[in-house]
């Protein structure tokens, strides 16, 4: 029996009705697959964001691990109208971490369906279940000596493809941008059917992990960051091992530079000279992944410029730090480093600095590992930074033009020292746009911190906002306000997709705002 003093209950569904639910689900899997005391959800409770845990707090937690099980969950959920949020290896940190949106949700935790179903080497394809993370995927390839690569976000090992995919992550090799190596969905519906997107539907076909967009409507695109369906299994095209690869790191000496950083490299990247989703991070999030702040500061509020310059100084990192890699055969990348080299040249400013020159040196190193898609943690050294646990990825997305980039980076820095924050900051530049990160972060054990990190975010979407700028991604305190960012017509379009596909509206309530 579940603790009734503990339990977080769905709004609208009783205690009554959540029971008879239990008692079904764990006919369906087994009691010791149905979560439901403290020291069981503990896992599922954790966020870092300033909202309180309680409003985060699951009803239960449980583990499927076949199609057929999350077939007969969502069909046990609408019967007892109990709402399930589907997570993959639950690592979303600073995004909501393994916590459902609303309380009272039944986590539908996917991590024991963990099969690497295929990976073609000659194709470069993998074809993955959720709970796969990319350690195991990683194991995988250097075990079966394949010399394919990944491409992963920060957390690395202990996240997955599918969960990053689904939620529209990024990585740092020339795959970084994920979703658009992401080939063929297996979706289970809130109905129970289970749809196969792109040439999955079409029987015998081989072409499933090959070619995205099937005929007629494209639909994997509709059940990324959305509450439409359960992803079961996921294609993803992986990067052959290039015979050489070559990081480097460009350093500027001043916060004022973030413009003829992006007008010097965006030409380069368009016209694919760098390959990879590089990044110009700022000296907070260089000295963040690497020290304490206390190293050099344990003063309340902003860290003072003065500070900061001390810091560029000492541990050897520039106002900005641009990490980009090249990959190809020696010669490609001969060519290629030349005429980057000589474009910055022009620029008149920038130091390059060398994987021979950095040797084992962090932040370096961990740069170099991510934009080749090994493993490695390092970048969890950001919650060193302040301590106390609280973070939110704030992730208005930005063109790639210098003017941009300089007035998003001004007034974020504004508004979070306007509340005591500093601004931790990078760029990852896609194509055309660039994902502008800023990391809020704060001390979550102190109670005043946390409602100023609350009113500071709530602040950034607003402003961001009235000029037209728009998260591509949100923490689950604030889906509503960044849902509205996009208007009422894609709302209600959002709406009435979960209506048609979801009438009980039981899968993941207001994900990315969307209820029926
Ligand atoms: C220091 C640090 C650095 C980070 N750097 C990056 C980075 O470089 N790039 C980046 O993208 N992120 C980054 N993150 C954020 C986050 O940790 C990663 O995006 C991580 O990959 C997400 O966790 P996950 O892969 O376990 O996905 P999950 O937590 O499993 O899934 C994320 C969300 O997707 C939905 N979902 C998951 N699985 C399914 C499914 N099967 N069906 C339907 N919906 C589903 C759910 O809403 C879920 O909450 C960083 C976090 C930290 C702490």
């Amino acid at each position: 029996m579940t603790d009734q003093t503990q339990q977080a209950l769905p709004q609208g569904v009783s205690a009554q009705q959540f029971e008879a639910a239990l008692a079904k689900l764990r006919g369906l899997l087994g009691a010791d697959r149905v979560l439901t005391s403290d020291e069981q959800l503990a896992p599922y409770c954790k966020v870092m964001m300033s909202a309180p845990d309680e409003e985060h707090r699951p009803g239960a937690a449980i583990l499927a691990t076949t199609v057929e099980e999350v077939q007969g969950v969502l069909k046990i959920c609408n019967e007892f109208k109990t709402p399930v949020w589907p997570i993959s290896t639950g690592r979303n940190f600073g995004y909501g971490s393994a916590a459902p949106g609303t309380r009272g949700q039944i986590v539908l935790d996917l991590k024991h369906m963990n099969k690497i179903i295929e990976v073609d080497p000659v194709l470069c394809t993998a074809l993955v279940e959720p709970g796969v993370t990319y350690q195991q995927l990683w194991n995988y390839l250097k075990e079966n000596d394949i010399p394919l690569w990944l491409s992963c976000p920060a957390p690395s090992a202990i996240a997955g493809p599918v969960g990053n995919t689904v939620d529209r992550g990024v990585g740092y090799t020339p795959y970084g941008e994920h979703f658009m190596m992401q080939c063929g969905m297996e979706v289970v519906l809130a109905t129970g059917e289970v749809l196969r997107t792109g040439m999955g539907g079409v029987e015998k076909s081989n072409t499933w992990q090959v070619f995205k967009w099937g005929y007629g409507p494209y639909l994997d695109g509709i059940f990324t960051q959305s509450n439409y369906g359960v992803v079961t299994k996921m294609g993803l095209w992986l990067m052959p091992a290039p015979p050489a690869y070559k990081p480097f790191s460009i350093r500027y000496e001043s916060t004022d530079d973030i413009e003829l950083i992006v007008e010097t490299l965006r030409p380069l990247r368009i016209a694919g000279i760098i390959p990879n989703a590089f990044v110009i991070a700022n000296v907070m999030w260089e000295a963040a992944a690497i020290i304490p702040r206390s190293k050099y500061y344990d003063g309340d509020g902003v860290t003072p410029p003065s500070v900061l310059a001390e810091i560029q100084k000492k541990e050897g990192v520039g106002a900005w730090n641009v990490y980009a890699a090249l990959y190809g055969t020696p010669e490609q990348i001969e060519v290629n480093w030349n005429i980057i080299k000589s474009a910055v040249e022009k620029s008149g400013k920038g130091r390059f600095i060398t994987e021979e020159e950095a040797g084992n040196t962090e932040p370096f190193k961990y740069r170099a590992q991510l934009m080749r898609g090994d493993m490695t943690l390092q970048e969890f050294g950001l919650y060193r930074w302040r301590g106390g646990g609280g973070s939110m990825w704030f992730a208005p997305v930005s063109q790639a033009k210098g003017s941009e980039t300089k007035a998003q980076m001004e007034l974020a820095e504004s508004i979070l020292n306007e509340y005591g924050l500093d601004y931790v900051g990078e760029f990852i530049v896609g194509m055309r746009d660039m994902h502008h990160v800023v990391d809020v972060l704060f001390d979550r054990s102190n109670p005043e911190e946390t409602k100023k990190a609350h009113e500071c975010f709530g602040k950034l979407l607003a402003e961001f906002g009235k000029r037209g700028y728009a998260v591509y991604r949100v923490n689950t305190g604030f889906m509503e306000e960044a849902a509205n960012l996009y208007g009422p017509v894609k709302r209600e379009v959002d709406r009435k997709l979960k209506r048609a596909l979801d009438p009980n509206g039981i899968l993941a309530p207001g994900k990315s705002g969307i209820f029926i």
